[in-house]
């Protein structure tokens, strides 16, 4: 068997982008509107900071207006949530993200369902998180998420029918994951730190979703000969002669060996996720405005 092929999420990212920007143009020569993105960084965590400026960046870059707010680390809970729940009535602003992680003494979940449910642009509003659970039309789906769901239907197309494993069940990617291919007809299994044979789940799995967070849990020889593998991880490894580097919760250069299809880390689920939060940015923008989203 050949190598798998790899889904470069670097440039479906890029098609997608482009695309949110052309929609982006057009609202603003139909409509007059420009939608706004707030983002809301508490604290100096420097992966964070880079994250959050990329996103501005990105943000800008698609024609949006990028309303950033930096908060001390010793914020208290109800600053934020003021905060928060102002920009809810900022018609300017219509996504609002609050970068995670959050100081140990600020409750994610209150910050979560302060934010408005149409302006949840990540999707983990308490309402939300229902919606998609129901199948709603109107859910704003996690950005994470949404672009596993992406990568496996430009590869794949259709996924009724198949087995997929999704192996994490947090309530940012392993859930929402496992409900969106849920909603895509395919058969689901949730893996997770009890799981027993996870070798096993694995091997009948045509999709495997890995979001755990260990580097290269998940053994070549576990994959099915030409399942589809999307790789969450994002670990930092020691690279050797003491630098760090990235790598998945997927043996790549195993795996790759085995599967139909496989991504890399980096440049594979990591570029979807900015380019969802555009997504659903200027989705959330159309229907707080009256105006059909485009089908992106
Ligand atoms: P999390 O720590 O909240 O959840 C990890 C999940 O893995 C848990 O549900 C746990 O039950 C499961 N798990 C732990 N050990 C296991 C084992 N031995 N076998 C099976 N399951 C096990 O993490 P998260 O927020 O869901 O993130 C998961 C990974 O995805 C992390 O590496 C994170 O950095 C990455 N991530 C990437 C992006 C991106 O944009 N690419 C976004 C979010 C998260």
């Amino acid at each position: 068997m050949g190598e798998a092929k790899i889904i470069d999420g670097e440039a479906i990212a890029a098609g997608l982008r482009r695309r949110i920007g052309e929609e982006a143009a057009r609202l603003k020569a139909r409509h007059d509107l420009t939608p706004g993105l707030a983002v809301v960084l508490v604290g100096d965590n420097p992966a964070s900071r880079v994250y959050v400026r990329n996103k501005a960046r990105r943000a800008e870059e698609a024609g949006m207006t990028s309303h950033d707010h930096h908060l001390p680390a010793d914020v208290t809970e109800e600053a934020l949530l003021s905060l928060v729940r102002g920009l809810g009535d900022d018609a300017r602003v219509n996504g609002i993200l609050v970068q995670l992680p959050l100081p140990p003494h600020i409750r994610a979940e209150a910050v979560h369902d302060a934010v408005d449910p149409a302006k949840d642009v990540d999707g983990f509003h308490g309402i939300n998180a229902g919606r998609l659970v129901t199948g709603a039309a109107d859910a704003m789906v996690p950005c994470t998420p949404l672009g596993c769901l992406m990568l496996l239907k430009h590869h794949l197309g259709e996924l009724a029918g198949l087995k997929a494993l999704v192996i994490g069940r947090s309530n940012i990617v392993g859930k929402p994951v496992a409900a969106l291919l849920l909603a895509e007809h395919c058969t689901v299994t949730v893996a997770h730190s009890r799981t027993r044979d996870l070798a096993g789940e694995c091997r009948r799995a045509d999709i495997v979703v890995a979001a755990v967070g260990r580097a290269r849990m998940v053994e070549g020889g576990w994959i099915k000969p030409g399942a589809t593998v999307i790789d969450v991880g994002i670990n930092h490894i020691e690279g050797g002669s003491g630098e760090t580097r990235l790598a998945g919760d997927v043996d790549f250069a195993a795996a790759v060996k085995v599967a139909g299809a496989i991504t890399p880390v980096p440049g594979g689920v990591g570029p979807m996720t900015i380019a969802c939060l555009l997504r659903n940015t200027l989705v959330a923008a159309c229907r707080q405005n009256g105006i059909e989203p485009p089908e992106i």
